[in-house]
Formats: C-alpha cells, sequence, structure tokens
C-alpha cells in the first residue's frame, strides 16, 4: 500500500550551490550526502519535519537529471512516495496500463528500493515509489 510522501526531488545543476540556498532558507545545518551511481546522481538531503528534501545534481551527462535540467531547468523533478508492497504496487499500475519507467525496483539513496512512474500518466509529474530494502 502508498501510505505517505517520503520525499520531494530537486533537480539542481550544482549541489554546492543548491546546499548554500537552503541552508540560507531553512538554516539547514547538515545534510546527507550520497552518490547513486546506478541512477546517475549526486543527492544532498535534509528534512523538514519528516519530509525529505533532496536536492539531485547529475553526476553525468547522461543522467537523467541532466536530461530534465536541459528540457526544463532546474526545479521539482519528482515526488516520491512510500509503499510497503514496491513490486505489488508496480504490477498493479502496470496492469492499468501506466507507462512505467522501471519494471522492477532498483536501488536509490537512504538505502530504499525504488521505481519511476512515467509523468506521461501521472498527470505530469514524475513519481517515485520507495520501499525499504527487505
Ligand atoms: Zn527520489
Amino acid at each position: 500500500m502508498i501510505h505517505s510522501i517520503d520525499h520531494i526531488g530537486i533537480a539542481v545543476s550544482d549541489l554546492e550551490k543548491a546546499k548554500e540556498l537552503y541552508r540560507l532558507l531553512f538554516g539547514v545545518e547538515s545534510f546527507h550526502e550520497e552518490v547513486v551511481e546506478s541512477q546517475g546522481v549526486s543527492v544532498a538531503s535534509f528534512e523538514l519535519n519528516g519530509i525529505r528534501i533532496e536536492l539531485t545534481a547529475p553526476t553525468n551527462e547522461t543522467s537523467p537529471i541532466s536530461g530534465f535540467i536541459e528540457k526544463r531547468g532546474e526545479g521539482i523533478h519528482h515526488i516520491a512516495y512510500r509503499t510497503d508492497s514496491l513490486e505489488q504496487d508496480l504490477e498493479r499500475l502496470d496492469s492499468a496500463g501506466l507507462k512505467l519507467i522501471n519494471h522492477a525496483p532498483q536501488p536509490g539513496a537512504h538505502n530504499m528500493m525504488i521505481a519511476f512512474v512515467h509523468p506521461k500518466s501521472t498527470g505530469g509529474v514524475l513519481m517515485e515509489l520507495c520501499a525499504e530494502k527487505k
């Protein structure tokens, strides 16, 4: 079951600049930082009352974040929803005819398994489903 918002992913081109901005905006003192090679991203995240904000920068030119920034500029990239049944959700959405970007869970940041649903199927918002690694 999909039960809560896990995080909001924000595409940034320069992680250090973005961290400076969020320090200024929210007084964030420390970020959790991580590179997710398989997704081509480097992430700096912090929490606001239980909701994580993930500043996500591309690590190379073929990163999906590079493509996104090229097309649409920096900004909200995706909303991630927490589920406790990732495989079943993917099956359910797939059989309902939604366009999945990942048909199987992939490793994500924060030791989570993740999968993306295409914005063409979700009203224009890239949707990530994430679940704790079993
Ligand atoms: Zn995410």
